[in-house]
Parts: structure tokens; sequence; C-alpha cells
């Protein structure tokens, strides 16, 4: 059976999702696909917590009330925090930032991926798109001016437009042959939820060690005593830590982390993720476009991953919707290069920032630890800096696409 549609997304993980949704309304025939089955989990809010967060910043929060899901993610269970702390651990250099420094609520919310995932689902499922469960992309081919996408369940879909959502080994990706830059950050991450003996004052709190940064993130729980973590090391160090029974596991994480929350007590099950920084060298082509994970993937110590590609979505969308109003051929590569334009400067300069970041405290000789205790301490007497610094990390002082509401 062969489907068609104007506009096919690949993914609908947040990313994707996200775009299909600011896609609505105008006037295209949009179909999603994906390999999961797209259904939505019934919320309880006594179940533990799901070991994959996210930072949201407020543009964000800003796009997802535009495309009506912010409200779903409120209904289930959202962590506001005002603070930020940030220390070096070898040695006394630390910054502080805070939400009130520029009159903010909060400078962002912890939010579990899949309740994100679920509100933008629940949003899709009421939407008049094509919803294409439990059917993975396996080939792609040109036929004519269109696309031929063949799935796993041996249906085809034919459209001149594809959009890759599919994440980091994004099939489209490869199928393509879209390049990309990539390497490894030889760490992986550790994440979990936790309970901590002291409150998380609603603080993001992330302390730089000599293997890498540790994030210990506030959770939404009545007691406010539960914090997801990011602890990112080396992979040699990471197969220990994650052999360790959870009382040892929890006792090295509370020296780790100098027990600045008291002593962990408990510590739900481990994942282990390792990391790679990945850009395309392209984010389109003639009736291609990547967006979120599918063009790019950068180190979780920035907590931006899906910050940006929430970015990507809406700034996609919004050069979409006007191409459309104008009556330009939408796989047309000169209107899509207007995303990239918009969307590669600003992707690349944060992975740039981030890179050095990480280097800079990886880094062991004596003068770049003197660097990095010194230029810590220097922000934190700098008001303005932080105050610059806390603009950019609620993600409202760029270029905001304007969504339409649905
Ligand atoms: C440890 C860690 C911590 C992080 N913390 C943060 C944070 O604090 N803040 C932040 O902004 N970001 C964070 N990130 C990054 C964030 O998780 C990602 O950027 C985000 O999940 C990417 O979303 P996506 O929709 O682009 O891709 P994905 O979530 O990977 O979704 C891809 C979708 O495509 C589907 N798919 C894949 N292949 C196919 C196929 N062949 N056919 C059909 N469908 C397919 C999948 O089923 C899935 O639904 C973190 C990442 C890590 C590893």
């Amino acid at each position: 059976m062969e489907m068609r549609a104007d506009l096919v997304v690949v993914g609908a993980g947040m990313v994707g999702s996200a775009l299909a949704l600011a896609l609505q309304n105008g006037g295209l025939e949009i179909l999603v696909v994906d390999g999961s089955p797209l259904s939505v989990k019934a919320f309880d809010p006594q179940a533990a917590f799901e070991p994959r967060v996210s930072a949201l910043s407020a543009a964000s929060q800003r796009i997802l009330e535009r495309l009506g899901a912010w409200q779903g993610i409120a209904r289930r269970r959202a962590s506001p925090y005002g603070d930020m702390s940030v220390w070096d651990g070898s040695g006394t250099g630390h910054v502080h930032f805070s939400a009130a420094s520029v009159h903010a609520e909060s400078l962002g919310h912890i939010v579990e991926n899949r309740v994100v995932q679920d509100a933008l689902l629940e949003q899709l499922h009421d939407s008049d798109i094509g919803l294409v469960a439990n059917a993975r992309l396996e080939q792609m081919r040109r036929s004519g001016d269109d696309w031929l996408l063949s799935l796993a369940d041996g249906r085809s879909v034919r459209t001149p437009l594809v959009i890759a959502a599919d994440g980091a080994h994004s099939a489209v990706r490869r199928l393509t042959g879209c390049e990309t830059r990539e390497w490894d950050y030889l760490h992986h991450a550790i994440v979990t939820s936790v309970r901590c003996s002291a409150p998380h004052q609603r603080t993001a709190w992330q302390r730089f060690t000599d293997d890498g940064p540790l994030a210990f993130l506030p959770l939404a729980h009545a007691d406010e005593h539960w914090c997801s973590i990011v602890w990112s090391t080396t992979p040699k160090e990471a197969e220990r830590l994650m052999a360790l029974d959870s009382g040892a596991f929890c006792a090295q994480l509370e020296r780790a982390f100098e027990g600045r929350l008291g002593h962990v007590e408990h510590a739900d099950a481990r994942v282990c993720v390792p990391l790679r920084q990945r850009h395309a060298k392209r984010y389109v082509a003639e009736g291609l476009a990547l967006i979120g994970d599918a063009a790019h993937t950068i180190h979780p110590l920035a907590g931006q991953g899906v910050n940006l590609g929430f970015l990507d979505a809406a700034v996609l969308a919004e050069e979409l919707l006007h191409a459309n109003g104008r009556g330009e051929r939408l796989a047309d590569a000169r209107v899509l290069s207007r995303y990239e334009r918009r969307r590669m400067p600003h992707n690349l300069a944060l992975m740039a920032a981030m890179e050095g970041f990480e280097r800079l405290f990886q880094a062991d000789p004596l003068p770049l630890r003197w660097l990095r205790n010194s230029g810590l301490k220097c922000v934190e007497q700098m008001p303005e800096a932080k105050a610059l610094f806390v603009r950019q990390a609620l993600g409202l002082s760029g270029d905001l696409p304007e969504l339409a509401k649905p």
C-alpha cells in the first residue's frame, strides 16, 4: 500500500512531534512515521521518575505553550528551578546564577522526557495529522521529484519533502548519505534519580570533577529531596560505577558531590549513555531537512540538546509556513536553506562554547586549572556578565520564532 503526503516527518520524538504540531493548520497534508507504538502512557503521580530528563529553557516552554503541550506537562509533573550553582571540584572557584537577578520566575524546568513526549503525543492524537506507528523507516530513494520511503511493516510513502527527526542515529541521514563531523567526548553519562537527605532548594547543581561534570537536577516531588543525576565520566570509570551495588554507588556519588545535599539515601536503576558529539555538515538538501538530534548532538553538560531541537522545529515550521503562503515549492533547497541559515550558526556557536568549556574542565595542567578557578571566581564577581549568561540560558535573547497558535 502506498501512502502520499506533502511532507513526512520521520521520528515522533520530542522534536519531530513539535514540528508536526507547529505545521498543523497550514493546509499541508502531513504524515509522521515512527518505529514505536506512539501510545500515551496514563500518568501515575506515584510512579518512579523516568531516568531521562531535560532542563527545558523558557524559550522551549514558550514553544510548547504555543503548541498546546505545556498544559499537559504542567498537569503531569515539572520542576521549576530558580538557581544554578556551579563549582570546580579541584579548586575553590564557584559561580551562582539566579532567576531573580533578571527578575524571572525561574531559570527553567526539569521535566522527564517521557512527560514531554506524552504531552506532545496527546496533542498529535487530537490533531488531523496522520500518524504511522510501529513503522520504522528502512529504505528511501528518489522517484522523480519525490522520495519513496519503505517502512518495516511493508507499507511505503511517497512525498516531495522528508524531515529527519529520527534522532542521533538517524536512518534518514544514513540513507541519504548526509555527512557529519563527529567525535567521541570519551565520556559516558550515568543517569538515574536519587533521594538525598537534604532538600534540593529548587537549584540545579553542577560540580566539575577531575573525570567530568556531575549534575544534580531538582525533581518535582512533594518533599523536594529527589534529584535527577547526570554523572559524566570516563568509560572505564562508568563501567566500574555501573557494576557497584546500590549502597556502594550512593556512597561514591555522595563523595563525588562533596555531600552538598547531605546523604544520598537511595538511587533508582541506573542507565549509562555513551556521549558523542555529532554535527551534520548540511542541515538541508533538495526535498530534505534535518532537525534535532538528527542534525546535532551535544554534551549534556550544557543541558541544551532538546532546547536546540525545539528551536530548529519552530524555525523550520515558520519558514515552511511563510513559503507555503507565498506559493513557493517547499521541497526547494533554496526555501529549506533559510532554515539552515537561521539555525546552523546558533547551534555551532553553542557546540563550540561547550566543547571549550568541557576541555577546560578536563585539562589537568596547572595553568589551566588556575584559569578555570579564577575564571569562575571572576564571573561570580561580575553581576552584569552573570545576568547576560542567565538571559542566554533562558533562551529568550535570540531569534525566537512566533508560532501561530493551534
Ligand atoms: C544524559 C543526557 C542528558 C540530557 N539532558 C538534556 C537536558 O537537560 N536538556 C536538553 O535540552 N537536552 C538534554 N539532552 C539531549 C536530549 O535528550 C536530546 O536532544 C533529545 O532527546 C533529542 O530529541 P529528538 O526528538 O531529536 O530525538 P529522539 O528523542 O532520539 O527521537 C527520535 C525518534 O525517532 C524515532 N526513530 C528512530 N529511528 C527511526 C526510524 N528508522 N524510523 C522511524 N522512526 C525512527 C524514534 O522512535 C524516536 O521516537 C540530554 C541527553 C543525554 C544523553
